[in-house]
């Protein structure tokens, strides 16, 4: 085991990636370490725009990722809940029923 001596240069450190070595830390950088990008999605400039208001364009993304908040999907996570479409009543409350299939979204 080394001992620390005197007269030996000062202890420095230096902040690298995987992919860089900076001198400095670099929060950017840090989380592009520990969360890479992943590719870009066909969809995301239709969801994603300028001008798009922000929270209908969240509302897209989760729909477009399959996210929403349906009976069916609740029921899957536990809660104990008929799951029967709020809009019809008669088939299963999916992303797909609410927004294509339901009677009441062919209408509109
Ligand atoms: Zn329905």
């Amino acid at each position: 085991m080394d001992t620390p001596t005197k007269g030996m240069a000062n202890d420095a450190y230096y902040w690298s990636t995987e992919s860089t070595s900076a001198g400095s830390f670099s929060s950017s950088k840090a989380w592009e370490t520990l969360k890479p990008r992943s590719d870009s999605k066909a969809w995301a400039s239709t969801v994603w725009f300028k001008g798009a208001v922000p929270k209908h364009a969240f509302n897209m993304w989760i729909t477009t990722l399959d996210r929403l908040p349906t009976k069916k999907r609740l029921a899957d996570w536990g809660m104990n809940i008929q799951t029967h479409c709020c809009l019809c009543s008669i088939e299963l409350e999916t992303r797909d029923h609410l927004l294509l299939s339901s009677q009441f979204a062919v209408e509109i």
